[in-house]
């Protein structure tokens, strides 16, 4: 079937995000002299490829908004036109061809990522229906600066919380509308507030489920930012709270699901007391890097911390699947980790879920960003 047509059908919008290279990868790039391309580079080894072995490539060749390349062959924009030498001729390729509901190459903004992913949901979250964004991707690729970005280039996050603060603006006289925000993290399959003020250690916090609240972690504080400046500084103290561990594939590496969930409260004002309130949940999602435990040489703590990473991905993935296989009325594990626990309503039914997808260029990348993609793509394709 053609993918995701329209994006409407699915029960998922799969997007991908291809960040640009960063200096350490430009400095790795085997710069393009002209004898390369006159001689071809079996005659003239680069100087690039000599100093490190293994110069950089780029891997991701994004061609509309709808398709991107994995891995295709090389292929040079000089002049002289292609001019594989018999060692890139000899070199295997996967050259696969991918499509999803849309694709972000390098030079995207955060503004147009917004708009492409997450703007629509406002709406749907303002008429009561619960709303899911995921960045899905490994450690580096952009998950942070896609949902969070810098008070300089304000992600998705302070973008939605923008546009909410003026909708609810503009529908003053009619509706009494109540905006709040909560931010935790997932860790070891541990909850744990992630707005407390930074240095105090947070509990543990427990999930609770019930008819009338659905589901509710117990202790979380929420906030009332009224302004986009709050809504940042917000975001900035949560994301220092997150635990960050060391291991020897990344200094720092991000081992936690970040979960931050805007509810929205609202009652028309010409109702009496007796009119419903109505609710709803959009929740914005910096998960865990997704590449293996097994990549980096990880023992003792870091290896269990790989293990629940594994096991929280693992129990969205096949949410996903089940919840786009509605019509079999299959049982959906929500069980199976605290992260599909805690998103329980807010996936699946009348809610609506989206994926970004994040990925470096880079040849670095080479086997995450391949998982990355086959992920994503398992997503889009049920
Ligand atoms: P992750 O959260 O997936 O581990 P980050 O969001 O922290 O990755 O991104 C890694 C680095 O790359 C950061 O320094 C970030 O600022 C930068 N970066 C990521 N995506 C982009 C982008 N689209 N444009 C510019 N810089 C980016
Ligand atoms: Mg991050």
């Amino acid at each position: 079937k053609p993918t995701g047509a329209a994006g409407t059908e699915s029960a998922i919008l799969v997007t991908v995000r291809v960040r640009p290279f960063n200096d350490k990868e430009k400095a790795h790039m085997s710069p393009p002299s002209p004898s390369r391309f006159t001689f071809g580079n079996h005659m003239t080894t680069p100087t690039t490829t000599r100093n490190n072995n293994k110069a950089m490539r780029k891997v991701v060749h994004v061609v509309d908004d709808r398709i991107l390349v994995f891995d295709p062959p090389e292929e040079d924009n000089s002049p002289f036109g292609r001019t594989a030498t018999p060692a890139q001729a000899n070199k295997r390729h996967k050259d696969v061809r991918f499509a999803f509901d849309r694709v972000f190459n390098e030079d995207a903004s955060q503004q147009e990522v917004y708009a492409g992913t997450t703007q629509d949901l406002i709406d749907a979250i303002l008429n009561g229906f619960n709303a899911t964004v995921f960045a899905y991707g490994a450690t580096g690729c952009g998950k942070t600066h896609t949902i969070s970005g810098t008070p300089t280039d304000p992600g998705i996050i302070f973008l939605t919380m923008k546009e909410l603060f003026e909708k609810i603006r503009s529908f003053e006289s009619e509706k009494i509308i109540e905006a709040s925000l909560s931010y935790l993290e997932v860790y070891n399959e541990t909850i744990r507030d992630l707005l407390v003020p930074e240095g105090t250690s947070a509990p543990s916090l427990a999930l609770r489920e019930d008819l009338k609240h659905g589901v509710v972690v117990a202790g979380l504080s929420e906030h009332t930012p009224t302004t986009v400046e709050d809504v940042m500084e917000l975001v900035l103290l949560g994301n220092k709270n997150r635990t960050q561990s060391p291991t020897e594939a990344n200094a720092t590496s991000s081992r936690s699901h970040a979960v931050l969930q805007i509810r929205i409260r609202q009652k028309n004002r010409a109702a009496g007391l007796s009119s419903d309130v109505v609710c709803a949940t959009l929740s914005l999602i910096d998960l865990a890097g997704s590449e293996r435990a097994s990549v980096s040489k990880n023992r003792g703590d870091r290896l269990l911390e790989g293990a629940n990473i594994n096991r929280s991905l693992l129990a969205l993935a096949n949410c996903i699947n089940a919840l786009c296989d509605e019509k079999k009325k299959r049982h959906i594990p929500y069980r199976d980790s605290k992260l599909t626990r805690l998103l329980k309503f807010s996936l699946g039914g009348n809610c609506r879920t989206v994926m970004i997808v994040c990925c470096s260029p880079a040849s670095t990348y080479y086997e995450e960003t391949h998982n990355t993609l086959k992920y994503a793509n398992r997503a889009k394709n049920i």
